[in-house]
């Protein structure tokens, strides 16, 4: 659908400051003028937001009105992914892809992608299992077996730390076992804030409604999307115009990048 942009401009300007961490994206740093742009980056850290997401959390990001986080869960899906990508280059915003070990072992330049166009790689267990009915080993099993395999595909290395400590719990299912466990290691859990209910069947514009409309209440927060649906992904350049039209602003949550661990866990 509308997702036939000649993008490739816009992406080599968000790889050019994919290093600089520290400075916003604004769309004057796009080759495209108009873009929606990323307005400001958040540092996030365990010791500030161990567990952020009103749908599951009392507390949430510290975002200013009309400022939406931007999420992508499940992926990296090939039929999907790309077009997600290409959206968001096209718009010059950085978003966060909380990732599927078994689909980036599958993919790892897919998942590299993802990294070098300067979103934020995140993490989401290796089989996407409800941790809530494996036994306790085994969900950290599935945690750490999901880390590894996203590391392995970013590094080349199979650690279980996290380059960036963010995570989040498939179907929102957690347990205090597993919730201690993160906390521990200075893993940021993510819930969310708002959805469209992308897993459930809806043409794109109907996603759209339901989205702005939601949005048009809660007013900012984060937004969780997935990235491998189809209906996703084509509505996805529509609702960056919607954001850029009604003056939102995207802000893109990096890791602090230290001081994560909590004094207990030593
Ligand atoms: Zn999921």
């Amino acid at each position: 659908m509308a997702s036939n942009f000649t993008s490739a401009p816009c992406l080599a300007a968000i790889t050019a400051i994919t290093l600089a961490v520290s400075a916003p994206a604004p769309a004057g740093e796009c080759s495209r003028k108009d873009a929606l742009g990323t307005s400001r980056i958040l540092t996030v850290d365990a010791s500030s937001s161990p567990r952020v997401g009103l749908k599951s959390f009392p507390q949430t990001l510290p975002l200013e009105d009309r400022e939406v986080v931007l999420t992508f869960d499940d992926g990296p899906w090939p039929g999907t992914t790309p077009k997600v990508l290409a959206a968001l280059a096209h718009e010059c915003v950085r978003a966060t892809f909380f990732l599927i070990g078994r689909l980036a072992s599958e993919r790892p330049d897919m998942v590299r992608a993802i990294a070098a166009r300067g979103h934020t790689v995140a993490h989401h267990t290796w089989a996407h299992p409800n941790l809530k009915y494996l036994k306790p080993e085994a969900a950290i099993g599935e945690i750490d077996r999901g880390i590894a395999a996203v590391e392995t595909a970013l590094r080349g290395a199979a650690s279980t730390t996290p380059s960036t400590p963010f995570f989040r719990f498939p179907y929102f299912e957690m347990t205090p076992a597993a919730l201690d466990n993160l906390q521990r290691r200075g893993i940021v859990v993510f819930g969310a804030d708002l959805w469209a209910g992308d897993w459930n069947p809806m043409t794109p514009a109907q996603q759209l409604n339901l989205l702005t409309e939601r949005l048009q209440i809660s007013r900012k927060g984060i937004i969780l999307l997935h990235d491998p649906k189809a209906q996703t992904a084509a509505m996805l350049p529509a609702f960056l115009r919607y954001l850029r039209d009604n003056r939102y602003r995207v802000v893109h949550v990096v890791w602090s990048g230290g001081r994560t661990v909590p004094d207990k866990a030593h």
